[in-house]
């Protein structure tokens, strides 16, 4: 399965470094096979070699140039980085990132054969909206995504989930990721509020095929504790 950790803007360089080197002899003492992402702040992009894999939570979608405040594929270069997650809700809802943009990042580095975890997910209002407006709202941010590249992988993540602890139910997190397996083959993530405590039984569902952890992956032991979870599931 693939446990990803999005570390958001927390961590200095140096604690990062800790942390990951912390994952990687926990995946080493376990023999752990499970293919893990840790995605650091852009100032805390190092370049790492072993059983995880380092991404980038934002990349341009350029080589370098007058792009202020952002990062391209020059600085994912310096760090030998192949990995992006795009998508995500908060740069969507607060940095007002459009679905067109997203996918001149995703056609971008698709063509640099990256790894893209691709974020989806509906507001609150949309999902009260009624299924069927929820799942209109969730299509359009298929819109322009070659759902058939070999190194996508898709991250559900309902927005209203997202740092709040309020998850979907376990029925409504299959249901909603069988109707997403429709739209794509790609392994799909589940995440929003993904601790310890309700980790397992995620995994277990159908058609999940592996979480992405905000808040709780901040603790490496937590983090590492979810890695075993699905060593032992071993879907
Ligand atoms: C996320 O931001 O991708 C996420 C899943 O956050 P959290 O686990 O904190 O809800």
């Amino acid at each position: 399965m693939i446990i990803a950790a999005n570390l958001k803007t927390n961590f200095t360089r140096s604690k990062t470094q800790a942390y990951i080197t912390e994952i990687e002899n926990f995946l080493i003492k376990k023999a752990n096979t499970q293919k893990v992402l840790v995605f650091p702040v852009a100032s805390s992009l190092i370049k790492h070699t072993g059983k995880l894999t380092i991404g980038a939570q934002n990349a341009h979608p350029a080589f370098n140039g007058a792009f202020t405040g952002e990062i391209a594929q020059e600085q994912l270069d310096e760090f030998e980085i192949k990995t992006i997650l795009i998508g995500h809700s908060e740069r969507r809802h607060i940095f007002g990132e459009t679905q067109e943009e997203i996918v001149k990042k995703f056609n971008y580095y698709k063509d640099l054969l990256y790894k893209i975890v691709y974020c989806v997910g509906e507001p609150l209002d949309k999902r009260e909206a009624g299924h069927d407006k929820m799942m209109s709202y969730i299509s359009k941010q298929y819109e322009g995504i070659d759902t058939s590249y070999k190194k996508l992988i898709i991250a559900y993540e309902p927005v209203w989930a997202i740092g709040t602890g309020l998850t979907p139910t376990l029925k409504d997190i299959e249901f909603i990721h069988k109707e997403l397996k429709e739209k794509s083959l790609a392994p799909l993530l589940y995440g929003g509020s993904i601790k310890v405590t309700n980790a397992k039984e995620v995994l277990e569902l159908k058609n999940v095929d592996g979480i992405l952890v905000g808040s709780a992956a901040l603790y490496a032991k937590h983090f590492c504790t979810m890695i075993q979870f699905a060593q032992d599931l071993e879907k």
